[in-house]
Parts: C-alpha cells; sequence; structure tokens
C-alpha cells in the first residue's frame, strides 16, 4: 500500500462511524462507497459500526473517538439545525431501525435473563433443600453413632453380662467380622488380668496355612475391653477366631496356649 493509499484509508476509517450512522454528506459518502468496494479493512470497520458501536466511537466517552469525526458530526448537528430548526432534529433523523430496537433488543434480553436466572435459582434452592435435608439426616446418624461410641468407651458406665443363674461370669469375646472389608471389631468382658508387658492378640484361623494377626487388646482394670477396631487383608475366610498371650508388641505367630476360641461355625 502506498503512503497516499494509506493515508486515503485513514480518512476513510474516520469517515465510517458518520456513514453507519447516515450521517456522512452526500460527495463524502461516494468516495467511501467507492473506497469500499476496494478495502476489505473498511467495510470489516463497517460492519461493526452498523452492529452499535458509532454511537460509542461517536461518545465523548467511547474507546476511540475520532476527534474529526465528532466536529464533523457537531458540524452537521449545528447544520441540520440551521435548515431544519423547527421541527425535526438529527437525533430523531438518526433513528435507523436497529437504532430504534436496540432498547426492545436489550430489555427482551434483560427479561430472558431474568427468566433463566430465575429458574436457575429455583433448581438451586431444590437442591439446596435437598442438600440440607440430606446433610441432617447425616447429621442425625453421626450423632447415634457417636453417642454409641461414647457409651462404649465410658469409663464410669456399668458393662453388665448375664449369664444363666448359679454360673459364673465367664470369659467373653465378641467379634463382629466383615468379610469382604476385612474389618473387624472386638469386644470383651471378664478376661483374666494380663502379666506385666503382655498383651492379648487376636487370630483369625484360616481354612488353610498360617493364623492371620487381628489385633492386640487389652482389658480395662474390670477385664473389659470396650471396642476395639481391627482389620485383616480384605476377603480373609474365617474358619475361627483365636486369642493367645504375647508380648506387649505382638507377635506374627501366635505364641502356645491358646486361651480362647471361637466355636466352630459361630
Ligand atoms: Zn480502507
Amino acid at each position: 500500500m502506498t503512503d497516499e493509499k494509506e493515508l486515503a484509508h485513514q480518512q476513510f476509517s474516520d469517515d465510517l462511524a458518520l456513514y453507519a450512522l447516515g450521517s456522512l454528506d452526500a460527495a463524502s459518502a461516494a468516495k467511501l462507497e467507492q473506497h469500499l468496494g476496494q478495502c476489505g479493512a473498511c467495510r470489516k470497520e463497517l460492519a461493526g459500526l452498523r452492529g452499535g458501536a458509532a454511537v460509542l466511537a461517536l461518545s465523548a466517552t467511547g474507546p476511540a473517538a475520532p476527534e474529526r469525526s465528532r466536529s464533523r458530526l457537531m458540524a452537521a448537528i449545528a447544520q441540520e439545525k440551521a435548515a431544519d430548526a423547527g421541527s425535526e432534529s438529527l437525533m430523531l433523523r438518526l433513528r435507523r431501525p436497529w437504532w430504534t430496537l436496540a432498547p426492545v433488543f436489550a430489555s427482551l434480553l434483560l427479561a430472558l435473563f431474568a427468566i433463566m436466572l430465575w429458574q436457575e435459582n429455583e433448581s438451586l434452592k431444590d437442591s439446596l433443600a435437598a442438600a440440607h435435608e440430606q446433610q441432617m439426616r447425616l447429621q442425625a446418624h453421626m450423632e447415634r453413632i457417636r453417642e454409641t461410641i461414647r457409651l462404649l468407651n465410658a469409663p464410669d458406665a456399668a458393662h453388665i453380662t448375664l449369664v444363666s443363674t448359679g454360673a459364673k461370669p465367664q470369659p467373653q469375646i465378641k467379634t463382629i467380622y466383615e468379610k469382604k472389608s476385612g474389618r473387624l471389631l472386638l469386644m470383651a468382658t471378664n478376661l483374666a488380668t494380663l502379666p506385666a508387658g503382655k498383651t492379648y492378640e487376636l487370630w483369625l484361623v484360616p481354612a488353610q496355612g498360617a493364623p492371620i494377626p487381628a489385633g492386640l487388646f487389652r482389658p480395662d482394670a474390670r477385664g473389659s475391653v470396650a471396642l476395639s477396631p481391627s482389620a485383616v487383608p480384605a476377603g480373609s475366610e474365617a474358619k475361627a477366631f483365636a486369642v493367645t498371650i504375647e508380648p506387649e508388641s505382638g507377635s506374627s505367630t501366635p505364641t502356645m496356649p491358646i486361651v480362647m476360641m471361637s466355636s466352630a461355625g459361630s
């Protein structure tokens, strides 16, 4: 592009805003239209200006107000006033269809957004209510669990085992074992006091192979173990559970004798 052409292009780009508003005088408009036929950049800019940017371009706060165009618009307004001081102002004449409809479109868009926001708000309210309900249920559930555990471990709660009348209280261990997770719980009553430096150790006795260590536990002064959770490898098949007395840190194989053993099938 030569300097002369570049200069012409700049001048035309200044005229584009006026042209978009239909306020460019006929002679300049004819020249601009000729230039538009050859210049893609100007055609693109014009399309943008027709999209509403012309008003911004000419407004005082607009991002790129071409000073020259503004003064030409002012001149056009002054001329218009002089020519037709009576009824119709330039601003009215500028009201092309897109310009008159813009507020309507804006209102429609706002209404649409309002409806969308309202719908979204309603569905959020619904899921919030559901989440709240779920949380209340969980909280109540947690509260029951917490209370059960608290009671199990309360040092001042009485642990009372009922046995057949006339029978002497016997040491008793209850285990709850879930094979698929390998988790287990142990509760015990009336256990014999351990020698110093020793612990009870629970063993899972599989159908085949060596006993699997299933947790250490020590009874309190009353011979009770409130709740002792432990675990073995998930899926371990238990033929029986057994208890031995081991050194404090526990053992990987049971030290004889077996002091307690589950009866087969229980
Ligand atoms: Zn151009």
